[in-house]
């Protein structure tokens, strides 16, 4: 009996070495492909549309690609649309929309709430400017209407996750994955689109390497900030939220500003009319967020493994 098991235990054994030689030898193998074939390293629009199961991507992420040590970190895409650059990084190129000399992309974030969305919408409707909201499922639950009445009045609607939680959302990149499907699914059912920009709770800061390869694998597109009204920071007075926004608008081409519209930020939505004024006076024009404008991302995750 022992013996037997002796014996299984040897063949097994030699089983793993052979599969653990056959790895090898493919991973050997692939490397030298990719490393000599120059398509593999430039992205065309044949591989950036290839759709991937979801089986595939799992796989992918676990066996990161060509990961050289000496890869260039490059944390924004490029003119041309190619994606950042980090070690184990494979996002795909993309092809943005020419934008105006100043422009600001108005973004509103963990909606949509009854106490505030209704009046904010109707100050952006007097304003006449579109805006992009990034809504949280488990609002949108509740409040179904006022995601439509958003969508409605010609604004762009973004997926800032279904639950908002930090501690399951970044417990993994699949979670993260799994709970931003779960609010597209949930969008979807209400106004018929699958909103492919994210705003990750936190910002990317909160992300490592294979969040974003998990993401691009699934065609979403995270958006951060440059502008921040500062508003959950404490309680503003629509002065203070006016000042927080003049103080960092510098010599900024482009903004994305943000500020929320959860029920006790009143002020921020009374805020709006003046930071409106304020940044048509300095030349900028409004725009809303889509796959089509190249987004602004923080540094910090694209250093991380
Ligand atoms: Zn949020």
């Amino acid at each position: 009996m022992i013996i037997e098991k002796e014996r299984k235990f040897e063949h097994i054994s030699y089983s793993a070495k052979e599969i653990l030689l056959l790895i090898g030898f493919f991973t050997v193998l692939t490397t030298l492909i990719l490393a000599l074939n120059p398509l593999a390293t430039s992205t065309t629009p044949a591989t950036a549309n290839t759709a991937i199961t979801p089986i595939l991507r799992t796989v992918q992420l676990t066996k990161p690609l060509v990961d050289p040590a000496n890869t260039i970190i490059r944390t924004t895409y490029d003119s041309n649309g190619n994606p950042p650059t980090a070690p184990g990084l494979a996002m795909k190129a993309r092809v943005f929309t020419a934008e105006p000399e100043k422009i600001v992309y108005i973004t509103i974030d963990d909606g949509p709430y009854p106490q505030n969305t209704p009046h904010l919408l109707e100050v952006l409707k007097k304003e006449n400017v579109k805006v992009t909201f990034f809504d949280i499922g488990r609002q949108i639950e509740q409040f179904p209407s006022l995601l439509k009445a958003e969508y409605e009045q010609g604004h762009s609607i973004g997926n800032h996750s279904y639950s908002h939680n930090y501690n399951s959302l970044y417990q993994s990149p699949e979670a993260f994955l799994t709970d931003i499907q779960k609010n597209d699914d949930l969008i979807f059912k209400v106004i018929g689109i699958h909103p492919k920009i994210i705003r990750a709770p936190g910002g990317t800061s909160c992300f490592n390497i294979n969040y974003y390869n998990l993401l691009d694998a699934n065609d979403y597109m995270a958006f951060d900030w440059n502008l921040d009204t500062k508003d959950t920071d404490g309680n503003f007075s629509v002065q203070q939220i006016v000042d927080n926004v003049d103080k960092q608008i510098g010599n900024k081409h482009k903004i994305i500003l943000l500020m929320h519209d959860l029920p006790n930020k009143a002020s921020s939505t009374n805020a709006l009319p003046i930071i409106i004024k304020h940044l048509k006076e300095k030349g900028y024009s409004f725009g809303t967020l889509s796959p089509q404008i190249m987004p602004i991302t923080f540094p910090e995750g694209f250093r991380k493994k």
